[in-house]
């Protein structure tokens, strides 16, 4: 086990060792807090850009342009070159008053007590369940995100022939991804009369020929073992079907705040980003938030890296007895 976490306590613990995680981790450690600790429940730190397989990260960070898996190697090396210390495979069950984390780790189930807390677990694409699509539960449904860490990370192609979802900039990431893997999606489908984002989903949908339907929404989802066709609708009663053996539903993003609502900490209803003050601070104020955990939608990467960085600022002063 970890030596902080055999301690059983430290100055902060930063859950999520994404881009924010990572930039509030180092410039802690720039700042001189020494007892931290970066809680990251996969294998590997670097967040969402591990398996985003394409540019364009680091600009803002680092002033020249890299591919995601390159990015999230270089801030896990940049803050191991300070001694951050990162705990893997080790994931935050729930957050108590006070900075007290349940966590189960390798060794087992323990607990952390850190002085101050940064929520750093970003953001997920609303799946399939929470869309309200109605139809059976056949194989070849899948999130941008679940799809690129089985294109990237595992070299597993799920579908051929899939429909695409969304218009958001992640469905660019998503048509990008196919491209690589040889998948050409059939269609591309947009509840609103354009698409979210005009460019470059537009042009991408011209440039992958892939047909985009605008006015459209996904109906039913058609298949025993696998995907067979999905229907569509066009809100004026007329419906299509198109065959295709997979559902790539993009975007929609959700902030991971889960431990904030199921535990103490005040979140705003509509959105379930948790409620901060002029310090992104938390309604138990020893807990902070930074990333994408704290956006309605899903920030560039050096975004939330910048995020990171002013809540470690506001985390130092507040342990210097410098915050009101
Ligand atoms: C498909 C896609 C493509 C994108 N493409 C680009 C791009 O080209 N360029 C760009 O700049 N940005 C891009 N982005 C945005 C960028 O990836 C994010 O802005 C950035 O990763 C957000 O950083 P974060 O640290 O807030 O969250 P994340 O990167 O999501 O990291 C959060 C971390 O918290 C961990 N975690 C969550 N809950 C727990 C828990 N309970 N216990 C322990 N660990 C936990 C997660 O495992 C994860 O590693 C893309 C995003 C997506 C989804």
């Amino acid at each position: 086990m970890n030596d902080i976490l055999k301690a059983g306590s430290c100055d902060v613990a930063i859950i999520g060792g994404g881009p924010a995680g990572i930039s509030a981790a180092i410039e802690l450690k720039k700042l001189g807090i020494d007892r931290i600790i970066v809680l990251e429940r996969e294998c590997e730190a670097g967040g969402i850009p591990r398996h985003c397989g394409h540019p364009p990260f680091g600009i803002r960070e680092y002033g020249r342009i890299l591919s995601g898996p390159a990015y999230a190697k270089k801030i896990v090396a940049d803050s191991s070159l300070l001694g951050v210390e990162i705990a893997l495979r080790t994931s935050v069950v729930s957050v108590g008053q006070g900075g007290l984390l349940s966590i189960i780790c390798p060794d087992g189930a323990t607990e952390l007590r850190a002085k101050r807390v940064l929520l750093a677990t970003g953001t997920r694409e609303t799946p399939r369940s929470a869309r309200f699509v109605s139809g059976g539960r056949p194989m070849g449904i899948y999130n941008t995100g679940a799809l690129q860490s089985m294109v990237y990370l595992k070299n597993t192609i799920p579908f051929k022939r899939p429909i695409v979802v969304g218009t958001e900039i992640v469905s660019f990431s998503a048509l990008f991804t196919c491209k690589k893997a040889g998948i050409q999606p059939v269609a591309m489908l947009e509840e609103k009369s354009s698409p979210t984002v005009r460019w470059p989903i537009s042009l991408a949908a011209k440039f992958f020929a892939v047909p985009l339907h605008l006015d459209s929404h996904i109906t039913k989802i058609i298949g025993h073992d696998r995907v067979t066709s999905v229907r569509f609708g066009n809100g004026h009663g007329s419906e299509k079907e198109i065959e295709c053996d997979g559902v790539l539903f993009t975007g929609k993003f959700i902030p991971e705040s889960s431990l904030a609502r199921m535990g103490h900490i005040d979140i705003e209803s509509g959105t379930g980003i948790p409620i901060v003050d002029q310090y992104g601070r938390c309604s138990d104020r020893t807990y902070y938030v930074a990333g994408n955990i704290a956006h309605h939608s899903a920030e560039v990467a050096g975004k939330c890296w910048r995020t990171g960085k002013t809540a470690a600022g506001w985390i130092c002063k507040d342990l210097a007895g410098q915050l009101m």
